[in-house]
C-alpha cells in the first residue's frame, strides 16, 4: 500500500471526532461576543459620536471627519479589551471571496511602542490594490483602491484582528465590489417601493430588504482532499468514477448527522454566533457528506456580509477537525450540486411586509401591486437574472437533472397562481365554499387567504408564502452580485408600476382601480414566466423555449446581456452600475471564467499525464507479464484462458492512447484560445473547445480507473471521498 491515496486513506482513518471550540452555558451567554453593536458602541464613546453613527446607520449620513477620529478611539478601545493587535477594513472584490490587509494597532515614535488607530483609518483605507479585478477601470499605474467602512455593517473582532466590513471602489470612484452596487441597489429599491407603499399608507419612509441565505456545503476528509490535485486546486473533480452507491437510496437527505460532522457543526456553529450569526438550522442534504446550515434571516447587508463571514469561520474551524469544507456548486458529478437559496422580501420602517397577503382587501391590493411588480421585473429580465448566477462553477450545477434549470420561471403557489389567473380573466372567480377555498373577490380585490405549505423546489425563483426564494445562486457565489440585479430590476418595475397608477390617476380614475388596472397589466405581461409544475423535467424545458424564456446555455454566451442596450440602462437608471462598470463587470466575468477553466484544464492534464497514465501503464505491464507468462505455459491454446486480461489489455491500452492524444489536443486548443486578443471571445471558445475536450478526457480516465487494480489507483476514489 505504498500510493499516496493509501497513505491518505490511512490518515483519514485515524482522525478523531473532538470538539475545539466549546462555550460553557447557552448560545445567549455568548452571542454577538466579538460584534461591536450599536448597544456595546454606546459605552465606548461620547453621546455625540454615538448619535453621529446612528445616523449613519440609520439614515446613512455621511460621517463627519471630526467625530472620526473619536469613533475610531471607541472602537480601539473596545478591540484592545478583546484582545486584538490589528485592524483591517474587509471588503469584497469581484472574486467571489473577501479580501483584508492588517495593520498593526501600534506605532513607534522615537523607539517607543503605544497603540493608534485614527478616524481617517477607519473610514478609508488604500490597500494596494493593483492586482484585484477591476475590468479596465484601473490601469496598474494607477492602481490606487479605495477601502471606505460600510457603517451598516457593525465592526467585530476575528483573528485578534478588528474587521470593518467596507466598500471597494477605484481612485475615479467605480466600483470594484460587490458591496457598493449592493447598497446602492437596496437604495434604489427603498425609493420606488416606499413611493408604491405611499399608494396605500402615508406613513411609510422606507422600505428595507430581508434576506434569508441557505448555505450548502460538502465536506471532505482533508488528507483526503490533499491526495487530490483536482479538489486542492479547483474545488471539484476533474476526474473521478461515480462510487456504485451514492444518493440513489435517498438515505442521507435529513438523515442522522455522523458525530465527526456533528462536532464540526457545534463548533463552526459557536464562533459563528461570537460572530452574532443567528443560525438556526442544520442538517443533512441529499448527496452523501453534503450538508447545509441557515440563519435566521436578516436586513440583507448583514446578511451578505454574515454570509461571507460564515464561509470563512466554516473553513477556519474545519482546519482543526481535519475536514475540509467545499462550496463548490458541483464538487462530484453524479451526485447532486450545492446552492445557496436566497430567501428574499421586502418589509417597511412600519414593520409590514410587503409580501405577505393581507388581511384585508386593501392590504391585498397593496401586495398583489408587489407580486405584481416583482413577476413583471423578473420577466422581463429573467435572462439577466439567470446570467447573474452563471459562473463556471455553477454551470456544472444548473440545468443537473437535480438543481434548477438555467431558465428562470416563477412558482407562485396554488393560491397565488389561482388569484393571478383570475385577475387575468382566465379563470372563473372563485366563490366561498368551506375549506378549500382561499381566494374571495371583494369589491374586484381579491382576499387571499394562503396556503404557506405549498412548495415547488424545482423552481429557481419561488414564492413561498411571504418571501421569495432565488434558489439557482451557486453555493459559492457572493450572493450580493444577484442580489442586486434583483433589487434593480424590481426597483425598475415598481417604478413603472408607480407611474402608470399616477397617469391613471390624474386621467379621472380612482385609486384602487388604478392601482387594479396596472396590477392586471403587469401580470398579464408577465404570465410567460409563471411555472408551477416540474421544473427538472423535459417537458418545461420545450414549453419553456415555446413561451419565449431564454435558457443559459452557455456562459460566456449568456454574458452578452451585459452589452443589452436595455441592461445597460436598467443599471444606470436605478444608479446602480453606471455603464463603464457594466462593462467592467462583463470583462471581469469573461476573465475569470477562463482562468478558472484554464486551471481545471492544466489540472486534468497534469493528473492524466502524472497519475492516470502511470497507474495504467503499470497494471498494463502486468497484465502483459501475465499473458506473456499464459503463453509459455499454454503455448498456442493460451488465448483459451486469457482472452479476458487481453480483452482488458486492449482498453487499457486503448484508453491510455486516447488520452494522451486528447491532452496533447486539449494543451493545444488551450494555447489557440489564449491568442485570442479579445476575453469574451477566448471565453466563448473555451467553453466549447476546451470544455468538451475535458469531458471526453475524463471519461476515458473514469473508465481506466474501473479496470485498473485497485491497489494501484493513486487518488482517492469517489466511495472514499464521499462517505465519513
Ligand atoms: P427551507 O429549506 O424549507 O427553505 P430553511 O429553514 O432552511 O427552510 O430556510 C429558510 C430561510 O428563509 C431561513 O433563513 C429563514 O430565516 C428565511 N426566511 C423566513 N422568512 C423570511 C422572510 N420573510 N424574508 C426573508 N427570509 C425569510
Ligand atoms: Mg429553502
Amino acid at each position: 500500500m505504498a500510493t499516496f491515496r493509501h497513505r491518505a486513506l490511512n490518515e483519514a482513518a485515524s482522525h478523531q471526532t473532538s470538539r475545539y471550540f466549546e462555550e460553557a452555558g447557552p448560545v445567549s451567554g455568548y452571542f454577538g461576543r466579538n460584534v461591536l453593536d450599536l448597544g456595546k458602541m454606546k459605552a465606548y464613546m461620547s453621546p455625540k459620536a454615538y448619535e453621529a453613527v446612528l445616523a449613519s446607520v440609520r439614515y446613512g449620513a455621511k460621517l463627519d471627519r471630526s467625530v472620526a477620529d473619536e469613533i475610531a478611539e471607541g472602537m480601539k478601545k473596545w478591540a484592545m479589551e478583546m484582545g486584538a493587535t490589528h485592524y483591517t477594513h474587509l471588503f469584497q472584490p469581484l472574486t467571489d471571496s473577501t479580501a483584508e490587509k492588517h495593520e498593526a494597532f501600534v506605532s513607534f515614535k522615537e523607539g517607543v511602542a503605544f497603540e493608534k488607530f485614527k478616524g481617517d483609518a477607519l473610514v478609508q483605507q488604500e490597500p494596494d490594490a493593483s492586482s484585484f479585478p477591476n475590468g479596465g477601470l484601473r490601469n496598474t499605474f494607477e492602481a490606487r483602491g479605495y477601502s471606505a467602512w460600510d457603517p451598516s455593517s457593525p465592526v467585530f473582532l476575528m483573528d485578534g484582528t478588528l474587521c470593518i466590513p467596507s466598500v471597494f471602489v477605484s481612485y475615479t470612484g467605480e466600483a470594484l465590489d460587490t458591496k457598493a452596487p449592493n447598497l446602492k441597489s437596496l437604495h434604489a429599491l427603498s425609493e420606488a417601493a416606499t413611493a408604491v407603499a405611499n399608494l396605500f399608507d402615508k406613513g411609510v419612509n422606507a422600505v428595507k430588504v430581508n434576506l434569508g441565505i441557505e448555505q450548502e456545503y460538502f465536506l471532505v476528509d482533508e488528507s483526503l482532499y490533499n491526495a487530490r490535485p483536482d479538489l486542492m486546486l479547483c474545488g471539484r473533480t476533474v476526474i473521478g468514477h461515480t462510487s456504485a452507491k451514492d444518493q440513489q437510496l435517498e438515505d442521507h437527505y435529513f438523515g442522522a448527522i455522523p458525530s465527526r460532522v456533528s462536532s464540526f457543526m457545534k463548533d463552526f456553529e459557536t464562533e459563528a454566533y461570537k460572530l452574532g450569526i443567528q443560525l438556526q438550522t442544520r442538517h443533512n442534504e441529499v448527496a452523501p457528506n453534503q450538508f447545509e446550515c441557515a440563519p435566521v434571516y436578516s436586513e440583507a447587508t448583514t446578511a451578505v456580509d454574515q454570509n461571507m463571514m460564515l464561509m470563512i469561520v466554516m473553513q477556519k474551524v474545519a482546519e482543526k477537525h481535519h475536514l475540509k469544507v467545499i462550496f463548490h456548486e458541483k464538487p462530484f458529478d453524479g451526485v447532486n450540486g450545492s446552492g445557496k437559496h436566497c430567501n428574499w422580501s421586502i418589509t417597511t420602517d412600519t414593520g409590514v411586509n410587503l409580501l405577505s397577503p393581507g388581511k384585508t382587501p386593501t392590504k391585498n391590493l397593496q401586495s398583489l401591486s408587489f407580486y405584481a411588480s416583482v413577476l413583471r421585473g423578473v420577466y422581463k429580465h429573467h435572462f439577466l437574472l439567470m446570467t447573474s448566477v452563471a459562473t463556471l462553477s455553477n454551470s456544472y450545477r444548473l440545468g443537473g437533472n437535480e438543481a434548477p434549470p438555467a431558465i428562470m420561471s416563477v412558482f407562485s403557489g396554488s393560491t397565488l397562481y389561482r388569484v393571478f389567473q383570475e385577475i387575468m380573466g382566465l379563470t372563473e372567480a372563485q366563490v366561498a365554499s368551506g375549506k378549500q377555498e382561499s381566494i374571495r373577490i371583494v369589491n374586484s380585490i381579491p382576499e387571499i387567504f394562503p396556503d404557506n405549505t405549498d412548495r415547488n423546489r424545482t423552481s429557481p425563483f419561488a414564492f413561498t408564502g411571504n418571501r421569495f426564494e432565488f434558489r439557482a445562486v451557486g453555493s459559492s457565489q457572493n450572493v450580493a452580485s444577484a442580489v442586486y440585479v434583483l433589487n434593480s430590476v424590481v426597483a425598475e418595475s415598481l417604478r413603472e408600476f408607480k407611474a402608470e397608477v399616477d397617469a391613471l390617476e390624474a386621467s379621472g380614475e380612482d385609486r384602487s382601480s388604478a392601482v387594479m388596472t396596472v396590477v392586471r397589466r403587469f401580470i398579464t405581461e408577465a404570465k410567460d414566466i409563471m411555472f408551477e409544475g416540474n421544473g427538472y423535467s423535459r417537458e418545461w424545458e420545450e414549453e419553456a423555449q415555446n413561451r419565449g424564456l431564454k435558457a443559459v446555455r452557455n456562459v460566456p454566451e449568456a454574458y452578452e446581456i451585459y452589452h443589452d442596450p436595455d441592461v445597460i440602462e436598467l443599471f444606470d437608471s436605478v444608479g446602480v452600475l453606471a455603464p463603464n462598470e457594466v462593462e467592467a463587470r462583463f470583462e471581469i466575468l469573461n476573465e475569470t471564467y477562463v482562468k478558472k477553466l484554464q486551471i481545471e484544464a492544466r489540472v486534468l492534464g497534469d493528473m492524466c499525464l502524472n497519475h492516470v497514465i502511470p497507474a495504467a501503464v503499470k497494471y498494463q505491464n502486468v497484465l502483459i507479464e501475465n499473458v506473456r507468462g499464459m503463453k509459455e505455459v499454454f503455448g498456442e491454446e493460451f488465448m483459451n484462458f486469457c482472452s479476458a486480461e487481453v480483452g482488458t489489455l486492449k482498453q487499457i491500452s486503448q484508453y491510455i492512447n486516447n488520452i494522451s492524444l486528447d491532452v496533447e489536443t486539449l494543451v493545444e486548443a488551450r494555447k489557440k484560445a489564449n491568442r485570442i486578443e479579445d476575453i469574451a471571445l477566448r471565453a466563448k471558445v473555451y467553453s466549447h473547445e476546451v470544455k468538451d475536450m475535458m469531458d471526453k478526457i475524463r471519461d476515458s480516465a473514469d473508465r481506466l480507473e474501473m479496470l485498473i487494480d485497485d491497489e494501484l489507483w493513486p487518488i482517492p476514489k469517489y466511495r472514499e471521498l464521499l462517505f465519513f
